[in-house]
């Protein structure tokens, strides 16, 4: 989608770190990380939030959850823990509109909520 940050960095228009790539799903590091291990995943599809998410693109969501696990276990991080978090809408904090999940870990990460 055009004008999207995140749309970009999946075309290689915006430079990115990125830690893993398939046909549905793009992750990489936050560019301002807040835990040791911050990394943003997110489907190469744009779909905007949470609320944006149907029947027939929940495969992509549970892919990337699949995804998740994968890259937690690959850094290290799967035995002692880690946070998934997703910000929706205005309300939520969520400052790119493109879905993404933030994996955070790979220290002790101050109590939420
Ligand atoms: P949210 O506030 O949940 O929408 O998260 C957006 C995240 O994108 C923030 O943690 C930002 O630090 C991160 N971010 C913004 N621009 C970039 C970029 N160019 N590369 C990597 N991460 C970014
Ligand atoms: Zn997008």
């Amino acid at each position: 989608m055009e004008n999207c940050l995140f749309c970009k960095i999946i075309a290689g228009e915006i430079p990115s770190q990125k830690v893993y790539e398939d046909n549905r799903v793009y992750a990489f590091r936050d560019i301002n990380p807040a835990a040791k291990y911050h990394v943003l995943v997110v489907p190469k599809e744009h779909i905007e939030s949470v609320n944006d998410i149907t029947a027939e693109n929940a495969d992509t969501i549970s892919h990337i959850f699949l995804v998740i696990k994968k890259l937690a276990e690959a850094a290290g991080i799967a035995e002692h823990g880690y946070r998934v978090v997703n910000n929706c809408g205005e309300d939520g904090g969520q400052s790119v509109n493109h879905l993404h999940f933030h994996i955070l870990g790979g220290e002790k990460l101050k109590t939420q909520l």
